[in-house]
């Protein structure tokens, strides 16, 4: 399969190139030059299919022949090494528990086959290449967990000082092997800005093979249609129409679900449920669209101004405005109606939530209220104890932690403090 940037300046590229690159020369984000539907009978008989088969299928397309058959149904039995279960609030809400992954975040799946990819596609390759990430959480734990011990993969890792949680940050400064912290004396923003800086310095990229390991990245971002599968195999006999609230912020899962959608699955609708970051909700009212500096927020995986893959869903929906909100509702929260929304959730349901989550529930009541026949499935991004501080003063009760967090929180934080991008620099050309 040939991808294609989306700013249509560059060449077509294979998927291996697309994996190593991340993104097009033209700073363009790829695109799959065809999705071809899955035979009906695929989605009929889906119960009877296990997870690793349903994911090889549907991926299949994307990533062979470069990754062959057989490699492919290894690196999607090792990316799925865990559960994605269904847990019913009641007849109309549903939610799809992402988190049972290593770092408890949904990102793991993504992280993890991208890691598996590289990892092939670099062998019997002599020069490494280096993956530079940015992360205001989640994204550096899940990366950090999903490429360590991969060979001829370097993994570096700028965090914001003092602005990621307690657990988070031991997620992505313990590991040590292939790992490195750098711990940014500034914001998420600044992180992200010395990350794209490095990606035009050239006398950086004529020395390393430098790619990015977000959602812009085909091999992070495609494994995500893998979820609203599994959501349907579960759901399937409900016999309502089946629409999924996605907490959003760069647009990366909701985008792998309307994929999942193009290949046939039966899904009604989709809402994206935003905090007061809300470019796209603003442009589904108005038609203008205006990203914005982010706001900070108590769901902050979601603080995004301008979300990197709305791009790609105007390329499915090719770039019409009308056939977009068809498909798609948005809708925005404050954080104390995010806050009053874990509260009902565990009230009414005795159910803990995550902001993230919370922000989903939202989206699937203020959806319900005009289809009220509708059954809705919002996704937990990320396991309730890695908001902590949010989640035990809202329900006023201590949260246990899990197995996977617990293991993290004794070992030793290793990190290199920066202040510019000139440290970046020479970190990278001398490590
Ligand atoms: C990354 C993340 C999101 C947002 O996902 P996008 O694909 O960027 O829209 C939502 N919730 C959590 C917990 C996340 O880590």
């Amino acid at each position: 399969m040939n991808y294609y940037s989306l700013n249509k300046q560059a060449p077509d590229t294979t998927f291996k190139n697309a994996v190593i690159k991340g993104l097009a020369p033209d700073k363009g984000l790829y695109f799959p030059e065809r999705i071809t539907p899955l035979p009906k009978d695929f989605f009929a008989t889906i119960s009877k299919r296990s997870h690793t088969e349903i994911a090889f299928e549907a991926i299949k397309q994307f990533v062979v022949p470069e990754i062959p058959e057989q490699v492919l149904k290894t690196i999607v039995e090792d990316t799925l090494s865990f559960d994605f279960p269904i847990v019913k609030l009641n007849d109309n809400i549903s939610t799809l528990e992402l988190f049972h992954g290593p770092t408890m975040a949904f990102k793991d799946v993504g992280a993890r086959f991208m890691a598996r990819c590289l990892g092939y596609f670099n062998q019997d390759n002599d020069k490494e290449v280096t993956v530079l990430v940015a992360t205001s959480g989640d994204t550096g734990g899940a990366v950090a967990n999903g490429f360590l011990g991969v060979k001829g993969v370097n993994v570096v890792i700028l965090y914001p000082s003092g602005k990621v949680s307690d657990i988070q940050e031991k997620q992505l400064t313990t590991l040590g092997q292939n790992i490195k912290a750098l711990e940014v004396d500034g914001t998420f923003d600044d992180c992200q800005a010395m990350v794209k800086t490095a990606f035009l310095d050239d006398t950086l990229t004529s020395k390393m093979q430098l790619t990015s390991a977000n959602s812009i990245n085909v091999a992070r971002w495609l494994p995500q249609l893998f979820y609203f599968m599994f959501a349907y195999k579960q759901l399937h006999n409900t016999h309502k129409d089946i629409v999924f609230s996605v907490p959003s912020g760069n647009f990366g899962n909701v985008c792998a679900g309307m994929m999942a959608q193009q290949l046939g699955l039966p899904i009604k609708h989709f809402i994206a449920s935003n905090n007061l970051n809300n470019v796209v909700t603003r442009y589904l009212q108005s038609n203008v669209y205006e990203p914005k500096p982010s706001l900070q927020t108590i769901s902050n995986a979601m603080d995004v101004g301008a979300p990197s893959n709305f791009i790609r869903i105007q390329e499915i929906y090719k770039n019409n405005f009308e056939t977009l909100k068809n498909n798609l509702s948005s809708y925005s929260f404050t954080d104390e109606a995010t806050k009053a929304a874990l509260l009902e959730i565990y009230k009414s349901y005795n159910y803990v939530a995550d902001p993230h989550g919370a922000v989903g529930y939202l989206g699937c009541k203020a959806y319900l209220e005009t289809h009220p026949e509708a059954h809705c499935v919002f996704l937990e991004t990320a396991h309730p104890t890695k908001f902590l501080d949010v989640v035990e003063a809202v329900i006023a009760e201590k949260q246990p932690l899990p197995a996977q967090i617990e293991a993290v929180m004794d070992k030793t934080k290793v990190a290199t403090a920066i202040a510019t991008y000139n440290d970046l620099k020479q970190f990278l050309l001398h490590k």
